[in-house]
This record gives structure tokens, sequence and C-alpha cells, in this order.
């Protein structure tokens, strides 16, 4: 990410790019739309919305249960994606790749099907104190049905993690160590590669949410060794309503099913049922068709562009907003990690986040207000919360000169 804030990006045609995101071009408060709530949900192409479209008009029906050629074209549209997903993230095994609601499902089923069958009291979850809430709560969860303790990574004041601590954390009681691979609320990448590392070293199994990470960069799971990863289709140009939990395949089928029903069985009586194979096991009832099949348009997207020209394109509009961001008195960045994705967090003189994000709304500029889902942060800085940019490739230079004009304003109305 960071690492490549210095290449100069010129394959691409960026505005033609641009171009494909319909939704970019309206008026919101009779303004241009700057559309910088990336993280939260990043915008479709047309490419994406019409091959979902197309399935509504010409192919649904359900998948996996069919003998009739519509099922049949509906399932092969619907796994093709499980091959893409495989490809995109390096996958060893198309078994690995569970289909789930997203991160956050992704998250409570290994939390749930792993953490109840496996953790026992006094065991210990290692997480950080920069997680989402979706990476916090399942594990509270299932720690308080099981007895097993919540051990948590310090950060700085930049956003980085405290490594020394993490390594004396790690014990032969830690069963799990969970952290986020990007941060939603500071942009920090962390040391994935060594934090699984140290884990694997101490015999722990690692999950990396990498909600934030597969949509800027290459994420090669095999070079990374996580046992499990997740990440959601509607931050990666993809629909709402889907997502993945990459798993090890022998960890998987060493797992109980997390929900029951159609689909995950092998054979049902009343007195026993059998499971279906991997990945199915883990995929109860009908799935959202439609959002798996635009996954996949998501990752052909991606994939035509290329993950390092994306990687290096918001790397040079993060410097950008960086750089001007820092030029304006009184506005603070929160979160200045060493090694960023692009996600500015910031506070304007003491402005509440929500009216200044308020007042940007009024400008046509969409930011993030508030504790972003991350409360420990803002705990951390003892602030409510911040506004948060978050850029895409498909931001220009232009978006950012508008957002910063519109602090400014923020500044001035407040003043
Ligand atoms: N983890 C991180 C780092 C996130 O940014 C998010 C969403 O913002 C999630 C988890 C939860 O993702 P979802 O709401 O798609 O399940």
């Amino acid at each position: 990410m960071t690492k490549l804030a210095n290449d100069t990006s010129t394959k691409t045609d960026w505005n033609k790019i641009r171009s494909q995101f319909p939704v970019l071009d309206q008026k919101i408060n009779g303004q241009d739309l700057v559309y910088l709530d990336n993280a939260a949900s990043s915008q479709m192409p047309v490419i994406v919305s019409d091959r979902i479209d197309h399935y509504h008009k010409k192919e649904h029906s359900n998948v996996h249960r069919g003998i009739h050629s519509l099922s049949q074209k509906a399932t092969d549209a619907y796994e093709s994606t499980r091959t893409k997903v495989q490809e995109f993230i390096n996958a060893r095994h198309k078994e690995e790749i569970i289909f789930t609601t997203g991160t956050t499902d992704s998250i409570n089923l290994v939390a749930q099907s792993y953490g109840r069958k496996n953790f026992n009291t006094g065991d210990e979850i290692i997480l950080s104190e920069m997680e989402h809430h979706a990476n916090i709560v399942p594990w509270q969860l299932i720690a308080e049905e099981t007895g097993a303790v919540l051990r948590i990574v310090p950060m700085n004041d930049a956003g980085e993690l405290d490594m020394d601590t993490y390594e004396s954390l790690l014990s032969e009681k830690t069963k799990m160590v969970a952290i986020v691979h990007v941060s939603n609320a500071l942009g920090t990448v962390n040391p994935v590669k060594e934090i699984i590392n140290l884990a694997h070293q101490n015999e722990s199994l690692v999950l990396i949410d990498g909600a934030q990470a597969v949509p800027h960069s290459k994420v090669d799971i095999q070079d990374l060794d996580a046992d499990f990863y997740t990440f959601s289709a509607h931050k990666m140009c993809g629909p709402t309503g889907f997502g993945v939990l990459y798993g090890k395949k022998e960890i998987l089928q060493d797992m109980p099913p997390y929900r029951g029903g159609g689909d995950m069985i092998d054979k049902v009586t009343f007195e026993e049922t059998t499971w279906n194979d991997l990945p199915y096991k883990f995929e109860a009832g009908t799935p959202p068709i439609a959002a798996g099949i635009g996954l996949g348009s998501a990752i052909d997207y991606l994939n035509e562009i290329g993950m390092d020209e994306i990687a290096s394109r918001e790397a040079q509009l993060l410097d950008y907003a960086t750089k001007r961001i820092n030029d304006l008195e009184g506005v603070r960045i929160i979160g200045t990690a060493k090694d960023k994705a692009s996600v500015i967090s910031f506070l304007i003189d003491n402005i509440h986040s929500t009216d200044a994000g308020t007042i940007l709304d009024q400008k046509g500029i969409a930011v993030r207000t508030g504790h972003h889902c991350a409360q420990p942060i803002m705990q951390h800085y003892d602030i409510p919360g911040t506004a948060r940019a978050s850029i895409s490739f498909y931001n220009t230079e232009e978006d950012i000169d508008k957002l910063i004009d519109g602090i400014k304003y923020v500044k001035d109305f407040f003043s």
C-alpha cells in the first residue's frame, strides 16, 4: 500500500474508469456528489449491476438443486464466483472458499463453530485495540459461553500495533489470534504476515479481518498463511449481503456446521443427520445468488484494472489528500501509521464530527462520521468520533480539492 506511494500510475485511464460508475454522476443537495465513504461501501460499476440484472432477467432460478437447465445456468454462474475468489486470493482449494453474508457473518461463523468446539475455560483469544466491532463482539459472545478470555494488543498514538506486547501475550493459552489487516477507522496496514508467523510459532490459529484489505491491494492467502481470512463484497465494487470466509481445508473439515438447513446436509433422518462436504457444510439455505454472481463480476472488473494498479492509484490519492489536509490549520489526522491504506480520519478544530459531516453533506461531500464501529479506537484517543474520508481508485484529485474546500467551509461556518 504505502510502499507503492511513489509509483506513477500510467497504464490506466482513470477518467474512463470513473465514468463506469453512474452513481457518481449526480447532484446531492444541489452539488456534484463527492463520494468519500468507500470504506463503508464502495460503489458498483455498471458492468457489475448489469451482470446482476442479467441474472434476474435471464437466469433467475435456485442453485445446487434443479436438474433443469435454468437452475444449472444459475448454479454455474454462482459457482464460478467461488473459483474467481479462489484465484483472486490464491487459495489452494476451491472448498476453502465459504460464502457468507459478509465479514461479520464470516467471523461469527468461526467464533461459533471453531470456538464452541475448541475453546475452554481460561483459553485466550488475542484481539487488538483497533478492531472493528465485527471482530470483537463475536469473540466476546463465545468467550462468555466457553469461559475463554480476551487479551488485547495495544496500539501507539500513530495507530500502530505494539508488536512487543503482542509477542508477550502469546502463550500456550492462546487459541486464536483475530486481527484486522487494514483498520477501517485509522487506515493502518498491520504487519499481518509477521503476526501470523509469530502465532504459528506458538501453535495458535489466526483469523485476519480483511474487509478493508482485499479491495485495495493484492492478498495472497498462501503467502500470508492465515488460517481464516474474511471479507465483504460490498466494499470491493460488489453488492451488499455477500461475503467470504477463507479457511484452511484441514481446519474447516474438523469444524461443525454453524447453521442447519437445506444444502448443508448429506442425509437427514429424524434420528441423525450427516453433513455435506466443504464448502456446502457451512452454507445452509438458499444463498443470495444474484449477489454471489455480482461478486464474481466485481472480481473480473478489479482484475481487469489490476490490483497493483489500484493500490498504486489509491496511494497517490492518499498522499495528495494527506498533504493537503496537513496544510490546513486546526485539522488533525487521527491515524498516522507508517504503512497506511487510503483512509483519512480527521478532526476539525473542536467541531463535533457529526456537525462537520452534516455541513460537508450540504456541499455534496459524503464522508463517514462517528466511531466507525470501532469504539475502542475512540477510547484510545479520548474522542467521541472522527470524520473519515475513505478514498477509492475512482476518486480524483478534484474530489480531494472539494473536500479541502468543504473542510474550510466547515471551519468558517463554526468560527
Ligand atoms: N471489519 C472491518 C475492518 C470493516 O471495515 C467492516 C465494515 O465496515 C467489517 C469488518 C464488517 O463488514 P460487514 O458489515 O460487511 O460485515
